[in-house]
């Protein structure tokens, strides 16, 4: 309440309402419910391929979680990541993520191509803390399926890199030493600093989605994507593009030397089965199988 009579301005008073009471109670349920959802088998990883804009092919793929409640059916990462984060079940929750998509990497590395990668995403929060559990435990599981680390990759956000504290540090260094790639999300949509990206070693961009949104009617945005790239690759780093959703965007990001892209153009994230029919057909297509 005390909010919402900040953000309506000074001379304004604000009850704790009815609907605001809901809202917060309806959060703590939700949040509770987090608890129980890994166990309770509601979570599910879905994939979104990521292709070589040069072959055409899928050669990579973003695991992007999803939270079938029973009640409420669909809930968005963008609404449950922030409660898990808030509860430290982030830590849980990221790691069972891991093994899912590095149980997956190893079946379609072996099956398919074995530099088949799939990539991650962390929270912030995972980097921050002062545990080295999840490196401990991610370390053991691709020992223990025998996967190398190039086979998985993370995609972290540029706000980490900047002024990042000696856990961060520690924590990317280890990623590295473990041959796990790092991506940055959403590049282009923080603080976006050059500096960082030599200072760290850096795989890959991830052009944000609300770059290549206007691609086609907008000059600047051309002008920003071949920029990005052009700088990125000077830099020795691969590009991806995110959200690319029409074959005009496709062609100029393909035109502009970008090197992957990602987009309901190709397919929307899927359930692993529904990946692997994606990748069964590729491969017969192209005469491998
Ligand atoms: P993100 O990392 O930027 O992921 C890309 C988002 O764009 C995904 O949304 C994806 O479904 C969506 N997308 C893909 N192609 C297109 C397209 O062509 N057009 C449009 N409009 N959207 C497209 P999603 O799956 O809802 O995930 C939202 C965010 O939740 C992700 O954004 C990521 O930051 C976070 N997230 C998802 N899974 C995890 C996870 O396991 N751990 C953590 N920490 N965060 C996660
Ligand atoms: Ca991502």
């Amino acid at each position: 309440a005390m909010y919402a009579a900040k953000n309506n301005g000074r001379n304004c008073y604000n009850y704790f309402t009815q609907s605001l009471q809901d809202t917060a109670q309806a959060r703590r349920r939700l949040t509770n419910e987090l608890r129980g959802a890994l166990n309770n088998k509601q979570l599910e990883v879905y994939y979104q391929p990521i292709i070589d804009l040069q072959t055409g092919l899928v050669t990579k793929a973003d695991a992007l979680l999803r939270w079938h409640h029973p009640e409420y059916g669909f809930i968005s990462p963008l609404e449950f990541i922030p409660l898990a984060e808030e509860t430290g079940l982030i830590n849980n929750i990221s790691d069972w993520v891991f093994r899912q998509s590095s149980d997956k990497a190893k079946r379609w590395s072996g099956q398919y191509s074995n530099e088949f990668q799939i990539s991650i995403n962390l929270s912030p929060m995972q980097f921050k803390l002062d545990n080295h559990l999840f490196i401990t435990q991610w370390k053991n599981h691709l020992q223990k399926i025998d996967l190398s680390g190039q086979n998985v990759a993370v995609e972290i956000t540029e706000g980490l890199l900047l002024n990042a504290e000696p856990e961060v540090i520690d924590k990317l260094h280890w990623l590295r030493n473990a041959g796990i790639q790092v991506a940055i999300d959403d590049f282009g949509t923080g603080y976006s600093s050059l500096s960082y990206l030599q200072k760290f070693d850096i795989d890959y961009l991830k052009i944000d989605k609300s770059f290549v949104n206007n691609l086609e009617n907008n000059a600047n945005d051309i002008t920003l994507c071949g920029a990005i790239i052009l700088m990125a690759h000077t830099l020795g780093l691969k590009v991806i593009a995110e959200g690319v959703e029409t074959t005009g965007q496709k062609k100029i990001l393909s035109d502009a030397g970008c090197d992957f892209a990602q987009g309901y153009l190709f397919s929307r994230p899927v359930p692993a089965d529904v990946f692997e029919k994606i990748l069964g057909a590729e491969s017969a297509d192209s005469g491998y199988a």
